[in-house]
């Protein structure tokens, strides 16, 4: 008689906000709506990508900024760009030289 083996394991992730999270709602021009927006830095803590990299984007004209007392980030376009999928390759440990 076979037996089966079943092995499951939990994956526990933390994120640790060190500001509490400021969203505002105001009207973004390119989306035509009104949109969340957020600092760059809360953006790179919710999110995948970097600050550097969401400056970039800004620039590339791939994600919407709105520049009022302080430089936000429509989270709108943020979705709309699509965040990649999370594969571990950035938590993988490099193999070789
Ligand atoms: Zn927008």
């Amino acid at each position: 008689m076979k037996q089966r083996a079943q092995f499951t394991f939990e994956v526990e992730e933390t994120i640790v906000l060190r500001q509490p999270v400021s969203i505002s709602n105001v009207f973004c021009r390119q989306c035509g709506s009104i949109v969340g927006i957020a600092l760059p830095q809360t953006v790179a803590d919710l999110s995948r990508i970097s600050e550097r990299e969401i400056f970039r984007l800004v620039e590339a004209g791939e994600i919407h900024f709105i520049e009022a007392k302080r430089f936000m980030i429509c989270l709108n376009s943020i979705l709309m760009f699509g965040l990649p999928p999370d594969d571990g390759a950035s938590r993988r440990p490099k193999v070789g030289s």
